[in-house]
């Protein structure tokens, strides 16, 4: 079973969140494995996410992150309540910019453009 996002071999998904664009791999999403997708429970209102997850899809780059990457980090910083625990939440809390390359576990990523 694929993903009810997987259509026509596209990911309508991208249409809420474009940088779905960017995880290269569709094997999450042309199998029953799609139930643990973020972007799914998001869109599906399975899960609370955190106020700021639109303003990251606009700004946080996506770059390279693969399927476990996006479960890890939804599951431990964007969703479920646990936003608390985001490097990037913090700041925003704090009125203070966040800085493009800071990953909500804190770690900085080099970015190339
Ligand atoms: S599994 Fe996730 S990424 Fe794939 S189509 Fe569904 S919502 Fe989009």
């Amino acid at each position: 079973m694929t993903c009810p996002l997987y259509i026509d071999y596209t990911r309508e998904c991208i249409r809420k969140y474009k940088r779905v664009i960017q995880v290269p791999s569709f094997d999450i999403c042309q199998s029953n494995l799609y139930a643990e997708c973020p972007i799914y429970n998001i869109i599906s209102g399975h899960v609370k996410m955190c106020e700021y997850t639109d303003i990251c899809d606009k700004e946080v780059p996506f770059i390279g992150v693969d399927f476990e990457r996006l479960k890890y980090i939804s599951n431990k910083f964007c969703l479920h309540g646990n936003e608390g625990n985001c490097a990037i939440y913090k700041l925003r809390k704090a009125g203070v910019e966040a800085p493009r390359n800071l990953s909500p576990d804190g770690s900085i990523r080099i970015l190339i453009m």
